[in-house]
């Protein structure tokens, strides 16, 4: 590692070699390497094992937490490996060739970024997103009775909501003066999340296996093994007493909440947010013409389509799989999870909320 702390960087802008540990999709941290000369065959050299064993760990950090989240600890690891260890993770991510892998591994780091970013001066949080070409300053102004730090472009803006779904971030509730939209330094910080996560998806690109040392490749097959492991769907608790409790709506977990009344309200829903609700509703045993019903408003409905769905995620169709609704991590790697509740930090998945939900309710009805 000698090698690498006798080269000095300048300060680019305001950002400084801590700045690229703790954000090392900025340009300058992919300068920095460059200059370094640092190749993906020094990946063997003893030197820099920690570098390789770093990158794993933010691949395995992201698979195990819950909600996913790469760990920080600049006393655990020095700047160089922080900075060096991101561009290796993206390339062993995209050796792995998984989507899931490297959807939640782009959200464990954007994740990562929040967090560091909402405790971060205005003036640094403004030179990261200037990294993505926002167009952003500093408000610090009074609407109302409300301060706002941050004034943005309105399609920067809007870029970069697209996948929420609280009301909240409705361009029509929020304050807009002259197409800039009014934000709090955390709002700014979840926008960059989500410009951070589009970011290194479009990293990963799964060509780059092809051209990796055998050595690596071997390094690589130990940690698909932990991969899948770690990936594998988990059993849900004993879901076979779903059936003997029947539908309690109130005891909807918020994300199936969430999806719910979008349907009812005709908006339109992702693939696999209907996937997730439709194999929910038919597994604590909705009946199916209810469910057609439930989407009924939806803009492109189509009752025969519908059904024939229904029916094959119910496994009366096709192979016969009964398809079970994805865990809770998977739900969150795809922006489902509009933010776990207490009941939420106790289960993975939303059938367990609903069986513990609903056993709690129809106990306090019956006193
Ligand atoms: S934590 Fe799980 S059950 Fe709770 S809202 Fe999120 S995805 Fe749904």
């Amino acid at each position: 590692m000698e090698a690498h702390s006798t080269l000095r960087l300048e300060r680019s802008g305001m950002l400084t070699l801590s700045d690229m540990a703790k954000y090392p999709f900025i340009p300058e941290a992919a300068e920095y390497i460059r200059r370094l000369d640092f190749k993906i065959e020094n990946l063997l050299e003893d030197d820099y094992a920690p570098i390789l064993s770093r990158a794993e760990k933010r691949i395995i950090d992201a698979l195990t937490t819950n909600p996913p989240k790469v760990g920080y600890n600049p006393r655990e690891y020095g700047e160089d490996i922080e900075i060096i260890s991101f561009p290796v993770a993206i390339v062993l991510v995209s050796a792995l060739a998984n989507e899931n892998v490297k959807r939640r591994y782009a959200l464990a780091e954007a994740k990562r970024a929040y967090e560091l970013l909402r405790e971060e001066n205005w003036e640094k949080v403004i030179e990261v997103a200037r990294r993505f070409g926002w167009r952003i300053r500093a408000a610090n102004e009074r609407i109302g009775s409300v301060k706002f730090d941050f004034a943005l472009n309105f399609i920067d803006y809007l870029r970069n909501i697209s996948s929420f779904h609280e009301k909240d971030w409705k361009l029509v509730n929020r304050p807009v003066l002259k197409g800039e939209v009014y934000l709090s330094k955390q709002d700014v910080a979840r926008l960059l999340q989500e410009e951070i996560q589009r970011y290194i998806e479009a990293k990963i690109d799964p060509k780059v296996r092809s051209i990796l040392p055998e050595e690596i490749l071997k390094h690589l097959e130990r940690l698909r093994q932990t991969c899948a492991e770690k990936i594998r769907e988990s059993p849900v608790e004993d879901i076979s007493s779903l059936n003997s409790i029947g539908v309690v709506g109130d005891a909807f977990p918020p994300c199936i909440r969430q999806l719910y009344e979008a349907a009812q309200s005709g908006r339109h829903i992702s693939h696999i947010g209907r996937f997730t609700l439709t194999s929910f509703l038919i597994k604590v045993g909705m009946d199916k013409n209810m469910i057609v019903d439930l989407f009924r408003k939806s803009a492109d409905f189509n009752e025969r389509m519908t059904r024939y769905q229904i029916e094959h995620i119910a496994g009366e169709r096709g192979s016969g799989t009964k398809y079970t609704p994805p865990k809770c991590d998977t739900l969150q790697t795809h922006g489902l999870c509009p933010g776990a509740n207490d009941l939420c930090k106790k289960i993975k998945h939303p059938l367990a909320y609903y069986l513990r939900s609903a056993r709690s309710l129809k106990k306090k009805f019956r006193g």
